[in-house]
């Protein structure tokens, strides 16, 4: 039986809140199709305040902030980038471009291809996550994107030296300082200072999630990466206060960002939520944690692993830290998640910041339909055919002319039945 210790705020009231927010997105991005720059500039200064002369950031300006940073800042930050990287390249690597003959002279393959533009979204709105320019600006370099531009909204009026860095240090082509909707927006539909891109890609909070939902069709999106979520699974074998440090770690994310704890012992849950409001008297981020945790925490009781695996796969959490006996049968069963945290040796942060998987990960259930961002995303698969001997091309010919037959499509039948008549000695075809 599933049993609820602690229930989160009910899903009718965030469509509410959810209504609100994509009439807002609309408007932006109606307005900034009719006015371009102009009304870029007025939603940066309306939302961040933020109105220099240029949104680009100049190499003095790169320069400038690169230098800011300690030499341990700058090496803590090419440790993060060499673990993505390495992890990048060897999913790369797995990605083979194939040509196979499937008969007899029929020839069928697909390669990988990198786009051409992507715009990388670095959230900084209430912490700066420079973390998100290696997931997103490196990984498309090691897919080969030729033009990526990377984008983080000021932090406290002005640029962020260690997101800028770390953009720098990932390879972006180019660097904005625009936050938010009117940023995602500028980079999809272009303007006259900024020339669009083909992909929009990267984490950020209600507002930005939301843009890229209603601008995919024009460009392409990697996912939906809105607010953070967590889900602890785990039994005895760990105690309360880990697992609250686990819930809180990502609860502190954001006032929206739902954290549950899924186990099988109530004792384990009790202690847990005892826990969390011990830690949250002195965790520095208290203030955004505890409402996230008051609004949108949840403490679920099952009887079985099997119940929570069904109620796991239900919730399909971004992240999912399992702290079980088994961890291992989870990743065998489990099917939606955005990343799996296995043992109380690894957790969330460690994905977050260095370990070297991606940190891009579908929120609001979209892990039923995708996985994170990852170098795969940066490329399109496009196959290609080719027929190399008359005998093939008149058999393929043949099955065609008669499948276009029962579809009533007469032009595409014609198609096939010439081949069959050049290829197949058939003069008499009709
Ligand atoms: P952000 O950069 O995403 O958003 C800040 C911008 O929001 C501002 O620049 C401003 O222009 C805009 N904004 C603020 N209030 C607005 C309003 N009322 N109307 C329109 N626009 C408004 O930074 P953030 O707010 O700190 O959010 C970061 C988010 O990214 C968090 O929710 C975090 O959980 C999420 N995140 C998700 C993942 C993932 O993979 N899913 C990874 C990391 C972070």
């Amino acid at each position: 039986m599933i049993r609820y210790l602690k229930r989160g705020r009910d899903v009718q009231a965030r469509a509410n809140d959810d209504a609100a927010v994509r009439n807002t997105v609309e408007g932006i991005i109606r307005d900034i199709e009719a006015r371009g720059d102009e009304a870029v500039r007025a939603y940066s200064k309306k939302f961040d305040n933020w109105d220099p002369q240029d949104f680009r950031l100049s190499q003095p300006a790169i320069e400038r902030a690169m230098k800011s940073l300690s030499s341990g800042e700058l090496d803590d930050i090419r440790f993060a980038q060499t673990q993505v990287r390495n992890f990048a390249r060897i999913q790369r690597e797995s990605m083979l471009d194939v040509e196979v003959e499937t008969r007899p002279g029929v020839f069928l393959g697909h390669r990988h291809i990198p786009l051409n533009a992507v715009g990388c979204y670095i959230p900084g709105g209430k912490y700066p996550l420079l973390a998100s320019a290696h997931m997103s600006v490196l990984t498309a370099k090691v897919a080969g994107v030729k033009r990526v531009v990377a984008t983080a909204p000021p932090f406290h009026g002005e640029p962020h030296p260690a997101i800028v860095a770390a953009m720098h240090m990932a390879g972006a082509d180019e660097i904005l300082v625009l936050g938010g909707v009117q940023a995602v927006v500028a980079m999809a539909v272009g303007t006259s200072s900024i020339a669009p891109v083909d992909m929009l890609v990267g984490p950020g909070n209600m507002f930005v999630a939301e843009a890229k939902r209603q601008l995919f069709g024009r460009v392409g999106i990697d996912l939906f990466a809105g607010p953070t979520e967590t889900l602890v699974i785990a039994d005895d074998s760990v105690d309360g206060e880990i697992c609250a440090v686990d819930l809180l770690g990502q609860a502190e994310h954001g006032p929206t960002s739902p954290a549950v704890l899924l186990t099988d012992s109530e004792a384990l849950a009790r202690a847990t939520m005892a826990e969390v409001e011990r830690q949250l008297e002195r965790l520095p981020t208290a203030e955004v944690a505890a409402r996230s945790w008051v609004e949108f925490g949840e403490v679920i009781v099952c009887d079985t692993r099997e119940e929570m695996l069904q109620k796991a796969d239900e919730l399909a959490s971004e992240h999912v830290q399992v702290m079980t006996r088994d961890p291992d049968w989870f990743l065998q069963n489990m099917t939606n998640y955005g990343a799996l945290f296995l043992g109380p040796r690894t957790n969330v942060a460690f994905g977050d910041k260095v370990i070297g998987t991606n940190h891009t990960l579908p929120t609001n259930k979209a892990a039923r339909y995708t996985g994170g961002l990852w170098v795969g995303k940066f490329l399109k698969t496009c196959t290609f055919q080719r027929v190399t001997t008359d005998a093939a091309s008149a058999e393929i010919g043949e099955y065609c002319s008669r499948l276009c037959h029962m579809e009533n499509f007469a032009g595409h039948g014609e198609q096939a039945n010439i081949r069959v008549r050049r290829y197949g000695n058939r003069p008499e075809l009709p």
